[in-house]
């Protein structure tokens, strides 16, 4: 796993992505406030969408979960 600056190509690693997760997280945000950020490798102002990562990687707004895939089929209400 790694990540990469578009800019200069530098290495960012995955501790300084999960400091920045858990900043928020410790802020009390339950999600990502902003994709804004500064590459610590350059300073370049960029965003999290922006950098490469070397593996599946995707942002979005809301998350569609499954909680009780076991259960019984919902049934019609009169
Ligand atoms: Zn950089």
């Amino acid at each position: 796993m790694s990540i990469r600056c578009p800019h200069c190509d530098g290495a960012i690693g995955p501790e300084w992505y999960g400091a920045l997760l858990d900043a928020y997280d410790e802020q009390g945000h339950d999600s990502l406030p902003t994709l804004d950020i500064t590459a610590p490798c350059c300073a370049t102002d960029t965003s999290l969408d922006r950098l490469d990562y070397d593996w599946p990687c995707g942002f979005a707004r809301f998350e569609i979960a499954a909680w009780n895939p076991q259960r019984s089929l919902l049934t019609p209400r009169n």
